[in-house]
């Protein structure tokens, strides 16, 4: 296993916070919000959390996978590649698409 990327699949993702503050480096930045549906109609609503915004800056990240080993419903994990060359420390800095793996 390459511990090169890091894949975020999106549709587990709780959006707990818990990979961002367990990051070592604080590499990790993650923005949701709340919202308030009901599973049927009359049924009560709940409040989920809906991610925004997620974030690792490869620049800051050092490959320990404690994101990963911390990550309660393994929305984490390797991604098998390493992560390409950019031309400045701000195109290390990997959002939503790229950690889904759109960016090719
Ligand atoms: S691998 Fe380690 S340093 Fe990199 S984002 Fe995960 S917890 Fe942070
Ligand atoms: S620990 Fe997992 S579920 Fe929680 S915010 Fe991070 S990726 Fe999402």
């Amino acid at each position: 296993m390459i511990h090169g990327r890091i894949r975020l699949i999106e549709d587990l993702c709780t959006s707990c916070m818990i990979c961002a503050r367990e990051c070592p480096t604080w590499c990790i930045r993650l923005t949701s919000h709340q919202e308030r549906s009901a599973p049927s109609p009359g049924a009560r609503e709940r409040t989920r959390n809906v991610l925004d915004e997620f974030e690792i800056d490869w620049g800051a990240c050092m490959y320990c996978g404690v994101c990963i080993e911390q990550c309660p419903t393994g929305a984490l994990e390797w991604g098998g590649e390493h992560v390409p060359v950019a031309e400045s420390l701000a195109g290390l800095v990997h959002g939503r698409a790229e950690l889904r793996g759109e960016d090719g």
